[in-house]
């Protein structure tokens, strides 16, 4: 084992009392700039909010920048139906032309980002994924930000909250120049693990109902150097090596039966970026560990690292194409799958993906399959909604229950650890952090509380925004926007 630190038997010491510094008093304030905070500060300075953004980074993007999660996965309805149990490859092969079901802040973003050079445009070429440069989703976030007017500060990481009975009034942040208090009428959590609604008291689950085991981490890394057209060359002379955007099972396991490697997975994952060059490697997988846990994230980075080092080694022996390839970068930090599922007032299930269920209060639609990469084994198990169909995604789903003044977006929003494995894609984490802005904006504007900001109306700021709600605009009566919405 690695000289890490993990304490057997930890004391708890009482801490000194301490002062902060009252930062800002704000309408909305969003704490992570991943993809859902993203989403959640543009939607909340759309609907005129004062908006404040708060990131324990010195940059935006969450996994996509950090810890260089690439692409982003398809949010096009897919026209053919398969459910394969061990395949790990997240772009079908067999289907034919989508139809995108998210559009609003997500649009405009990947359109300034294919604008700038930094994204390729989803289209049947690249399965509908987006694969993109991590440099520029980073400028391009920032300047989004500044022109919808929303404030900032980065390096701060989020350690407590102040409640004034169920409601939060005021997060509290560690930094360089002391501790650090930002007041809101609404607070978004979209911090991926629930930081917020879990120092407010929220419920929560953690990991699936059997064992409470979560999906692995991975350390991803990107090859430069790399000649596509001799590995191309390659998987033409042996097709049974390689299927979509993964495979080289043979040279694994040759590899592995000379001790040359260990793989914790059945077959490497690749990805194409903007540049031809280029991949990014999904293949280092870390299990029965928590993202929540300090001392499991800290052996995790040491195992992918080391993990990591005998692919590269791997692919520059053995692989046609990567012979110069270097490893060009990893991840700031390894990749998070999964952690805190926040509960709220709806939860959705199994059954409603793969169903496509519709709900009335929809804010966001998803069309990714479920996929789990397996908590204990090797493989990844996909599963995907019927063809051309997407599910909805309820407000209430980012309402915690018990907790007033805030809402989840993101990854922590409330369903079974299954569903989790297909709404914590970046597009439908962003589209739900945008509903989430919207509602918190409207909630501060009226002095309400999100739960009692009538789902209408959220749904009709999100439409002015932009976003792509399916049908309800045809199927509301004309004066619905004014009936009391109630939570359902
Ligand atoms: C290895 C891996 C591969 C994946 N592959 C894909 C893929 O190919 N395509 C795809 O679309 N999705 C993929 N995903 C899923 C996707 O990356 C995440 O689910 C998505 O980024 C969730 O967005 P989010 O904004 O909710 O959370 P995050 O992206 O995790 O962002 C959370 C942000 O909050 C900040 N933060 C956290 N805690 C605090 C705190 N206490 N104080 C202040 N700031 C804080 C973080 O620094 C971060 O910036 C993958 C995930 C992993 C881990």
């Amino acid at each position: 084992m690695p000289p890490l630190l993990r304490p057997d038997h930890a004391a708890m010491l009482v801490l000194p009392p301490r002062q902060g510094t009252l930062a800002a008093t704000c309408d909305v304030l969003v704490v992570g700039g991943g993809p859902a905070g993203l989403g959640a500060a543009i939607g909340a300075a759309q609907a005129e909010a004062r908006t404040v953004l708060v990131e324990r980074y010195g940059f935006l993007g969450g996994n996509a920048t950090a810890s260089l999660v690439m692409p982003l996965m398809s949010f096009h309805t897919q026209h053919t139906h398969r459910e394969i149990k061990g395949d790990t490859s997240l772009v079908p092969t067999d289907h034919g032309p989508g139809d995108p079901v998210l559009a609003g802040v997500l649009a405009v973003f990947l359109k300034r980002l294919v604008e700038a050079g930094g994204a390729i445009a989803p289209t049947l070429q690249t399965g509908y994924v987006v694969p993109f440069d991590p440099e520029i989703f980073k400028l391009t976030a920032l300047e989004m930000l500044d022109e919808a007017g929303v404030e900032y500060l980065f390096h701060a990481f989020a350690s407590g909250v102040i409640k004034d009975a169920d409601a939060v009034t005021s997060v509290i942040f560690e930094t360089k120049s002391g501790p650090v208090v930002i007041r809101a009428k609404v607070t978004i959590d979209a911090t991926g693990d629930g930081d917020i609604a879990f120092g407010a008291g929220a419920p929560y689950e953690l990991g699936r109902a059997e064992d409470g085991l979560v999906q692995p981490m991975t350390l991803m890394f990107r090859m430069g150097d790399f000649e596509k057209e001799r590995f191309d060359h390659f998987i033409k002379e042996h097709p049974d090596q390689w299927r979509g955007v993964h495979g080289l099972w043979k040279l694994i396991q040759e590899a592995i039966q000379s001790g040359e490697l260990k793989l914790e997975r059945d077959d490497l994952l690749f990805f194409a970026t903007p540049h031809p060059d280029e991949v990014s490697v999904n293949s280092t997988r870390v299990k029965k560990v928590s993202g929540i846990d300090v001392w499991d994230l800290s052996y995790a980075e040491w195992e992918s690292r080391r993990q990591m080092k005998q692919i590269v080694r791997f692919l520059r022996r053995h692989v046609p194409g990567f012979e110069k390839a270097y490893n060009l970068q990893s991840g700031s930090t390894i990749g998070v799958r999964e952690t805190r599922r926040i509960m709220g007032e709806y939860r959705l299930t199994a059954d409603d993906v793969l169903s496509a269920r519709k709900f009335p209060d929809v804010i966001a639609r998803c069309t990714y399959p479920l996929d789990i990469h397996d908590p204990k084994g090797t493989g990844t198990l996909l599963q995907r909604l019927p063809p051309g169909e997407s599910y909805d995604i309820p407000l209430r789903c980012l309402i915690p229950k018990g907790v007033e003044g805030l809402l989840v977006a993101g990854r922590c929003i409330s369903g079974t650890h299954e569903t989790h494995s297909s709404y914590r894609v970046m597009p439908v984490a962003m589209a739900t952090g945008q509903a989430a802005g919207a509602c918190a904006a409207l909630a501060s504007r009226r002095e309400l509380q999100p739960r009692q900001v009538p789902w209408q109306e959220v749904q009709n700021e999100l439409l002015r925004q932009g976003a792509d709600l399916r049908d309800i605009r045809s199927q509301r009566m004309p004066d619905s926007s004014a009936s009391k919405g109630a939570p359902l």
